[in-house]
């Protein structure tokens, strides 16, 4: 695993500079990033060095048709102190399927750990150990190859990064509004809605911005076909409790399949909850929320793990979930992920994996 690996350390760590009271989201870089090349066939020359600009051609594949692909997991420092990544395996695999769609010779299982496990503990300075705190890790796959023919390329890059981020909620877990896009979509059947891809970013940027301009946090997207369907939230899949049922919208193609959604279904079938994975039509959503029987919803991803929703916004009219605050089982899931995260609660199915930090 990884045994020509090359390691530049940084002359002087950034370390001091690092304000822990104050993270933000993806604005600070731990001191290292994992490189590796594409070329002639094979995954090549394992490096981690020191974090900044990469030089690539200016007919770079990727900027010009978009062939990039992107993870998004985060390491933890538990009250043990011990160091654990939360299900990265899922990850790995999803990572793949997201390139297979996009003709991406995908990363193996020694690159894409062994990258994760040198660097996490290589920065573990970086590594903030309150509640709702993380380092976050971004694996990135994309085209390392200049040309303007709309065809795969034949040289890409693998890079990690990773840096501390905020705790999304403090401890009230204020609740956000959404507002449901009923024109525009994210996604349409037979696409790459199921890729972690960055064209899908793309796309969502503008009904995002129309949403934030009218006070919403985040766009509940429908389905690309009839505009019926409720699909995601944002970067969050969506989760609602219809009197003691838990609905979410099931894994057609066009809904990315998070990580946190699998542990959400795992968490609530041990509990013993109802769950459904189907077609949810917004129509029912309305309906349920009339007779007062829409008790919760909630988004479920790596950034936020849990994000409680509490006005829905759709066709001129508002729904009001949980008296607009954060539901009692939203509530529940949140500490009981954080928790295993954090080593503070049994890890039954076995999602962490512990970093060796020397
Ligand atoms: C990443 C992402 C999610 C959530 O996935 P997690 O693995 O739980 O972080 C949901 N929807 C979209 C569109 C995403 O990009």
């Amino acid at each position: 695993m990884l045994d020509n690996l090359e390691i530049t350390r940084v002359a002087e760590s950034r370390i001091g500079s690092v304000d822990f009271e104050n993270l933000g989201f993806g604005n600070l870089f731990s001191d290292h990033m994992f490189s590796m090349r594409y070329e002639g066939g094979a995954w090549r020359e394992p490096r981690i060095l020191p974090y900044g600009p990469i030089s690539i051609d200016p007919a770079n594949a990727t900027l010009q048709y978009a062939q990039s692909v992107f993870e998004g997991l985060k390491a933890f420092r538990g009250v043990d102190g011990k160091v654990r990544v939360f299900r990265p395996d899922m990850n790995l695999a999803r990572m793949r399927t997201s390139c297979e769609r996009i003709c991406i010779p995908p990363p193996d299982e020694a690159m894409f750990m062994g990258a994760i496990e040198h660097l996490v503990a290589l920065d573990q300075a970086f590594i903030p150990s309150k509640r709702g705190q993380a380092l976050y890790i971004r694996p990135i796959v994309f085209s390392d190859e200049g040309h303007l023919e709309v065809r795969p390329s034949t040289r890409y890059r693998f890079l990690v990064m990773t840096g501390p981020v905020r705790a999304y909620f403090d401890a009230s877990m204020a609740a956000v509004a959404l507002k449901v896009e009923e024109r525009q979509t994210r996604a349409a059947p037979g696409g790459v809605g199921f890729a972690k891809t960055g064209g899908n970013y793309a796309a969502s940027l503008r009904p995002g911005e129309s949403a934030r301009a009218e006070g919403y946090a985040q766009v509940l997207w429908l389905d690309g076909v009839e505009h019926r369907y409720v699909e995601e939230v944002g970067a969050m899949n969506i989760f609602f409790r219809i009197d003691d049922t838990v609905v979410t919208p099931a894994l057609q193609g066009t809904i990315l399949p998070g990580v946190t959604r699998d542990s959400v279904l795992t968490l609530l079938r041990d509990r013993g909850i109802e769950v459904e994975e189907r077609r949810i039509a917004l129509d029912e959503i309305v309906e349920a929320s009339r007779r007062g029987r829409l008790r919760e919803a909630f988004g479920a991803g790596t950034a936020a793990i849990i994000a409680p929703v509490g006005r829905i916004a759709c066709r001129g009219e508002e729904l009001v979930v949980a008296n607009g605050e954060s539901g009692t089982l939203t509530r529940e899931l949140y500490e009981a992920i954080t928790g295993i995260q954090r080593g503070e609660v049994e890890d039954r199915h076995g999602w962490n994996r512990l970093i060796d930090i020397g």
